[in-house]
């Protein structure tokens, strides 16, 4: 008696978690990748700071291998990013590591604030410049003019992040870009 009268019951919760894990299932991603948190402190990016963070959210938007988010107070950050004189420039020590420099001058010439931090950001996480080449290029930068103002990485660029941070490729050393 008892049996039967639990059976029922417990079949039909039983059916109900397996139709929602089969539903889960079909939503998720085809190709599930462990995300790769990275920190930045845009502490030091004086009037680019809005910029800075409006340009991690787009990078966060356009990637799933990688997420950058703000560092908590007094823990030393992945990436740093200064506001200087100089041209806008990228040192990157290992991939997803480095110094960006959020520089005047190009802002002054009347170039995208938000379009220069996604693409010194773009540089950290792997990126060369892709010089000249159209504003639909991230990584085409200050060739492409002022009058663009696309912050986003293009199909390829985004692929290449997905990449390195899938460990796919071999990890960027050490080097430094300017512009
Ligand atoms: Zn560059």
């Amino acid at each position: 008696m008892h049996t039967r009268t639990l059976t029922g019951p417990l079949t039909a919760a039983l059916l109900a978690t397996l139709s929602l894990t089969a539903g889960q299932a079909t939503a998720a991603p085809t190709t599930p990748t462990a995300t790769v948190v990275l920190t930045y402190d845009a502490g030091s990016s004086a009037e680019f700071r809005s910029a800075v963070d409006r340009s991690a959210a787009i990078w966060n938007e356009s990637v799933d291998a990688v997420e950058l988010r703000p560092a908590t107070a007094g823990r030393r950050a992945n990436i740093r990013v200064l506001a200087d004189n100089g041209w806008p420039r990228a040192a990157r020590t290992t991939l997803g590591n480095g110094t960006v420099y959020i520089g005047r001058q190009a802002v002054d010439q009347g170039y995208d604030t938000i379009r220069i931090s996604a693409h010194e950001l773009g540089h950290i996480l792997g990126l060369p410049d892709r010089k000249p080449g159209p504003c639909s290029s991230l990584m085409s930068g200050s060739s492409a003019g002022t009058a663009c103002v696309n912050p986003y990485p293009d199909t390829r660029e985004k692929a290449e992040v997905e990449a390195a941070f899938a460990g796919r490729t071999p990890a960027a050393g050490p080097r430094t870009t300017v512009g």
